[in-house]
């Protein structure tokens, strides 16, 4: 028997824009205009989306449920949810796929992986597999050793944009790095995330692509794929720290970095 998963209501959620609901609605529908992304793997791969937020993030109505279902749904193996400020959703998303595993609706190998989304002093800095808060305005140095003292594996999320940690990016020794990101969309910044791939500095981290998806329909925009012995978060663990990953952007993601690119030319 599962223990008894309730969805997180209204009051439980961190999101208190009345307007959201409706822009929620707006943001997935022009999503599903450009498509669903096409996960494709070779045998021994698992896609995963390491930075997906919840309700449980000031800026996201999505339900952890409908999360997991929708990332199931496209072909992901494993997603890392990465709240604002809060590992709240990351665990409600953990309890939320035990439940759904147990009534048969999902498979039973499809991996949530607790993360949390920091801010430090420089900007944005993600954790995987951790189970508690880390503390926020904590330099990049200071909340690396945070996340590493908690067994945790940090991200440098997004770190060319406005809210990212920019160079700071060579100052810590982060685990993985963000080159692929959908929540990014300036040519400017798309081109420094990407160029981060070759980067000699970055040597020892692994290469993520993300959605960081705040609407259900931006899951896997991009996303990671893993070379692995077996699907377990262990596996998943072990593939970041050979840095066994490679960044995927799908043609959905592409498609609205071009219309979003066209408007900004028309202003
Ligand atoms: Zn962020
Ligand atoms: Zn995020």
């Amino acid at each position: 028997m599962s223990e008894n998963y309730q969805r997180p209501d209204r009051s439980a959620r961190k999101c208190k824009y009345g307007w959201f609901d409706k822009w929620d609605r707006l943001i997935n529908g022009a999503l599903s205009l450009v498509g669903t992304p096409k996960i494709e793997l070779a045998p021994g791969e698992l896609a995963m989306d390491p930075h997906i937020h919840t309700l449980f993030s000031h800026c996201s109505i999505t339900q952890p449920q409908d999360a997991i279902i929708r990332a199931v749904k496209i072909g992901l193996g494993a997603v890392c949810v990465m709240d604002h400020n809060s590992i709240k959703g990351a665990l409600d998303a953990e309890r939320c796929a035990q439940d759904l595993k147990a009534r048969g609706i999902i498979p039973e190998d499809f991996l949530v992986i607790p993360g949390i989304e920091i801010n430090s002093d420089r900007g944005h800095i993600g954790a995987m597999f951790l189970r508690e808060d880390i503390p926020m305005e904590l330099t990049p140095a200071e909340a690396l050793q945070a996340i590493h003292d908690a067994g945790g594996i940090a991200v440098a999320v997004h770190p060319y944009h406005s809210t990212g940690i920019g160079d700071a990016v060579f100052d810590a020794p982060f685990d993985a790095v963000e080159v692929e990101c959908g929540s990014v969309f300036g040519s400017a910044l798309v081109s420094k995330n990407s160029a981060l791939t070759s980067d000699p500095r970055l040597e020892n981290c692994a290469k993520f692509g993300s959605s960081d998806a705040h609407y259900i329909r931006a899951i896997g925009a991009c996303y990671t794929i893993l070379t692995l012995d077996e699907p377990t978060l262990e596996g998943v663990r072990n593939a970041i720290i050979e840095r066994k990953s490679r960044a995927v952007s799908t043609q959905p993601y592409l498609k609205m970095r071009k219309l979003l690119g066209g408007v900004r030319k028309l202003r």
